[in-house]
């Protein structure tokens, strides 16, 4: 039996890994949850699954948690803020905490459960990106597997599983070019924000729907890869793949490529990193090549879609570079769901910040925090 702390349990993934723990209750149990305010799912994930321990980022929130678990007489334990989530991530009683939160708010209660020598499913990408050194470095230290979510890492951990990292040529993350693939400059001019929500294949948080739509999601996964990985950026490549079944690859020495496919659902991937090294009968609609048309492959158009381009970018700069960038997308990406800034100002912001800011301090965790709230501040304090 797994014992489970998921770490943002009500939104895409966290809902989703609630599905695989309640199809697999002997193989699974879950102990702790967090959210940051949403109070009636919370409630309800209470009442299902009766958590020991529960954390609400808000502080209201927070009280009327609390309040319902008194009222209900459940002997569930409720904390608040950053400690409180922190809490729920080094629980004694867990062995694998599920970071399904959204942005770099999820690093330190990674950082926490890797200190407490908790395995991670790992969802919350932006964590790697900002501080993939120090997260590969304690989770090494420490003994502790991170296991890839995002289905893409999921794909090439898989891929890579009997084989050499030192026979690998690289990795080929596929895309799926997200709503406005094949369009041009003078389409996104025009883009809303109904029109980026719009994802062709699956159906996520509004932030990584966003990045999906302007390509900021596959750089985002670039970095990701190169630390979950330990490859240069130059042997990452980015293929478009609009039908999402083929959800990644890598490619050896000798020219062969494996890779893994299946139906585009988190389940899969969630799935697979809770149960590893076992694989388990999955609930997700399994393929059916026959019913498959076609499966086509295009190169992603940077000129257009600058936000992979600048990904790569600070990937390659390294330092406090993806921090940045990572800060200005997160603010962007805010502003532009308030209706404060334009669709094709996301990619141009982010870009004056990259060259604005320095990043060639030494990377700390201290380094990391306060330059991401500089970057913030900036963006709010010129564009909001
Ligand atoms: P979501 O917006 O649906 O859910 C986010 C969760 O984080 C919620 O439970 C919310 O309460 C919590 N949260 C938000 N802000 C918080 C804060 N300040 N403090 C504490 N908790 C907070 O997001 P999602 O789509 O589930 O994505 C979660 C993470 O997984 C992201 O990093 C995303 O990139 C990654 N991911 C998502 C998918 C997907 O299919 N949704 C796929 C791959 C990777
Ligand atoms: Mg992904």
């Amino acid at each position: 039996m797994k014992k489970i702390s998921i770490l943002g349990a009500t939104g895409s993934i966290g809902i989703q890994t609630l599905d695989v723990i309640r199809c697999y209750k002997e193989n699974f149990q879950l102990i702790g949850v967090t959210a940051n305010s949403s109070v009636e799912k919370i409630k309800e994930i209470i009442d299902e699954f009766k958590p020991m321990y529960v954390a609400m980022n808000d502080e209201s929130s927070y009280y009327q948690i609390n309040n319902y678990c008194t009222e209900k007489k459940y002997n569930t334990e409720v904390f608040v803020g950053m400690e409180g989530l922190k809490k729920v991530a080094s629980l004694k009683e867990v062995d694998t905490v599920v970071t399904s939160v959204v942005g770099m708010i999820g690093l330190e209660p990674t950082l926490e459960a890797i200190r407490a020598g908790k395995d991670i499913a790992l969802a919350n990408k932006e964590t790697l990106v900002v501080a993939g050194e120090i997260v590969m470095k304690e989770a090494n230290k420490y003994g502790v597997k991170i296991l890839p979510v995002d289905s893409e890492h999921n794909a090439i951990f898989q891929c890579l599983q009997g084989n050499k990292l030192e026979e690998l040529d690289k990795i080929i993350l596929t895309a799926s070019g997200g709503p406005f693939r094949g369009k041009n400059n003078d389409f996104l001019k025009k883009v809303t924000v109904e029109d980026a929500l719009k994802h062709p294949n699956w159906s996520m948080g509004k932030k990584i729907t966003i990045d999906s739509s302007t390509l900021m999601n596959k750089g985002l996964e670039v970095i990701e890869a190169y630390w979950l990985f330990g490859c240069s950026y130059d042997d990452i490549e980015v293929v478009i793949h609009p039908q999402s079944v083929i959800h990644s690859m890598v490619q050896y020495k000798d020219g062969s490529v494996i890779a893994q496919l299946g139906s585009p659902d988190m389940r899969l991937p969630i799935q697979h990193a809770l149960s590893y090294p076992m694989r388990l009968k999955n609930i997700a609609k399994k393929l059916n090549f026959y019913e498959m048309n076609d499966l086509s492959f295009e190169k992603p158009d940077i000129k257009t879609f600058k936000c992979l381009k600048l990904a790569y970018e600070a990937g390659r700069a390294g330092k406090l570079m993806p921090c940045i960038l990572n800060a200005a997308n997160e603010a962007c990406v805010d502003l532009f769901l308030n209706k404060k800034i334009t669709y094709l100002q996301i990619p141009e912001i982010i870009e004056e910040c990259m060259r604005k800011f320095d990043y060639l301090k030494t990377v700390t965790i201290e380094s990391i925090l306060e330059t991401d709230t500089s970057v913030r501040n900036y963006i709010y304090g010129k564009y909001n």
